[in-house]
């Protein structure tokens, strides 16, 4: 069948654009869409952009992944991220003191006996799937299909920190409350299907506190498969505000919602709710 419009290409380039979202769903994307719907719609149809978060987070993540892709890829990160890592823009007049820390994030894993042995593999690995009927992509940090073994390396204030969850009342780990559960998840899937390999997630987490703390995770099966019905529930209506088949719910609490706030109801003193 011929057809005038062009398929789409998913490609290291244009991976993190708004037009990559549109044609796959990611754990992030879905994340955004359970924590509130009209916030993530509206940010999919760029007519929305959270300014009020903080990207440094983000930015040191990104620090640590390139640093360990490759030398080539460290130093066209650094190039392009000059002005927030560097003192007024300038490398010659160091680092920031966000940015320190990365670096001692980085000795530690170089110091540790058995990181560079373990963290081996193809680096940055895009894979593609369908899950439940929806295409997915994800971006596999280090991916070793010889071992079977994939890696992810994720940067955390604190490891042994709790998180409040209302929604389950108790607190929860780091990686339980950012949900990493159920990327692994998602990324085994997607491995399986773009290689036919079934591949097992650790995840090595680096503390970003004056003396890194360290810890090499795996991920139980159960918390992998409950993840996974979780996406076949969600997944349909999700999908269905994203095609503008049923309407976005808002959660009334993030800065979008906020920001499209009026005094249009009165709230009872006892049912305001809680975090
Ligand atoms: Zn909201």
């Amino acid at each position: 069948m011929i057809t005038a419009e062009k398929k789409f290409q998913l490609t290291p380039n244009n991976y993190y654009t708004n037009e990559a979202n549109w044609h796959y769903q990611s754990k992030s994307w879905f994340t955004k869409f359970e924590e509130c719907e009209a916030e993530a719609l509206a940010e999919l149809k760029g007519e929305y952009k959270d300014t009020s978060s903080n990207d440094t987070p983000l930015i040191a993540g990104n620090y640590l992944h390139s640093y360990f892709e490759s030398k080539e890829a460290h130093e066209t990160f650094l190039e392009s991220h000059k002005k927030d890592i560097f003192k007024y823009g300038n490398p010659e007049k160091g680092i920031k003191n966000d940015y320190l820390i990365i670096e001692k994030c980085i000795n530690k894993l170089n110091k540790d006996p058995y990181f560079p042995r373990l963290y081996q593999g193809e680096k940055e690995v895009i894979v593609t799937g369908e899950i439940y009927g929806v295409n997915w992509m994800g971006k596999v940090d280090c991916l070793d299909l010889n071992r079977k073994l994939f890696f992810d390396l994720k940067t955390v204030d604190k490891i042994h920190k709790g998180h409040w969850s209302s929604e389950q009342h108790k607190k929860l780990n780091f990686a339980q409350s950012r949900q990493y559960d159920m990327q692994m998840a998602i990324y085994k899937e997607l491995i399986k299907q773009t290689f036919g390999v079934e591949c097992e997630p650790i995840i090595i987490a680096v503390s970003k506190e004056k003396e890194p703390d360290l810890m090499a995770i795996s991920i139980p099966q159960y918390l992998m498969d409950f993840s996974m019905e979780q996406i076949k529930e969600k997944q349909p209506h999700i999908q269905a505000v994203i095609e503008g088949e049923e309407k976005p719910s808002a959660c009334g609490r993030c800065s979008y919602c906020r920001a499209n706030k009026t005094l249009d109801v009165i709230t009872p003193l006892d049912e305001i709710e809680i975090e």
